[in-house]
C-alpha cells in the first residue's frame, strides 16, 4: 500500500508512520530525517538543505524530487511505503503523480496552537534521536537521554520563532495539497489531538476500509 501523512509539523505523522510501518511491514519514509541524516554527515544533499531547514523554510523542489524517486526506486519499497513530509508542495505533488500511483492520504488535523505547544516542547538526544517532550514525555533525568545517556537538545527549527516561520510555510506551501488530494478522492482527515493510540486505531480503520 502507498500512502501520503499529510499535516502540519508536530501532528504527529512521524509517530504514527512509525507504528504503520510496523504494522504493515512498509517502510516509512521520512524526508526530514533524510534530511538531517544527510546534514549530520555532512553529504552535498546535506550542505545543500541545512541552510533551508534553519530558517524554517522548504528544500527546493529539485532537491528533494529527486531525493524521494531514488528513494523510492529501492528495492523495500516495491510492496509500498509510508511517505511522511513528502510531497510539501504542489509541484512535488505533480511530480510524484507521474512517478507513482498513491493509494490514500491521511491528513492528519491540528490546530496551530496545539502544534506550537508539541513542537516548542520537544527535546531531542544529540546520538540518537530519540525523541521526548518536557510536558508529555519526560526523560527519566532532565535533559539526558534514557536510551543513551546523551544529552538532549532542542532543534534549531524547533524553536518557537523558527516553528511559526514553518507553520507560515505550511499553511502557504502544503495545505492546498489537502484540497488536491481531495479532489482525486484520496483524502481521509484523521483528528490528530487524541491520544497515540486512538490516533492509530482511527488510522488503521481508515487503511482496511
Ligand atoms: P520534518 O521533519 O518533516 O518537519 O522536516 C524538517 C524540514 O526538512 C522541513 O522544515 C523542511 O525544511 C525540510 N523538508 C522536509 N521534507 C521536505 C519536503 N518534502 N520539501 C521541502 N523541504 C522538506
Amino acid at each position: 500500500m502507498k500512502l501520503i501523512f499529510l499535516g502540519p509539523p508536530g501532528a504527529g505523522k512521524g509517530t504514527q508512520a512509525e507504528k504503520l510501518s510496523k504494522e504493515l511491514a512498509i517502510p516509512h519514509i521520512s524526508t526530514g530525517d533524510i534530511f538531517r541524516e544527510n546534514i549530520k554527515n555532512q553529504t552535498e544533499l546535506g550542505v545543500k538543505a541545512k541552510s533551508f531547514i534553519d530558517q524554517g523554510l522548504l528544500v527546493p523542489d529539485e532537491v528533494t524530487n529527486n531525493m524521494v524517486k531514488n528513494r523510492l526506486n529501492k528495492e523495500d519499497c516495491s510492496n509500498g511505503y509510508i511517505l511522511d513530509g513528502y510531497p510539501r508542495t504542489v509541484n512535488q505533488a505533480d511530480f510524484l503523480s507521474v512517478i507513482q500511483d498513491i493509494d490514500k492520504v491521511i491528513n492528519f488535523t491540528l490546530s496551530d496552537e496545539q502544534i506550537i505547544k508539541r513542537i516548542s516542547g520537544r527535546r531531542t538526544c544529540k546520538k540518537c534521536g530519540a525523541i521526548f517532550h518536557i510536558m508529555w514525555k519526560k526523560p527519566k533525568k532532565q535533559g539526558i537521554c534514557d536510551n543513551c545517556g546523551s544529552q538532549l537538545v532542542q532543534r534549531s527549527d524547533e524553536m518557537p520563532e523558527t516553528v511559526k516561520k514553518r507553520l507560515d510555510v505550511y499553511n502557504q506551501q502544503t495545505s492546498p495539497l489537502i484540497n488536491y488530494y481531495k479532489k482525486k478522492d484520496l483524502l481521509v482527515n484523521v483528528d490528530a489531538s487524541p491520544s497515540i493510540d486512538e490516533i492509530f486505531n482511527n488510522v488503521l480503520d481508515f487503511i482496511k476500509n
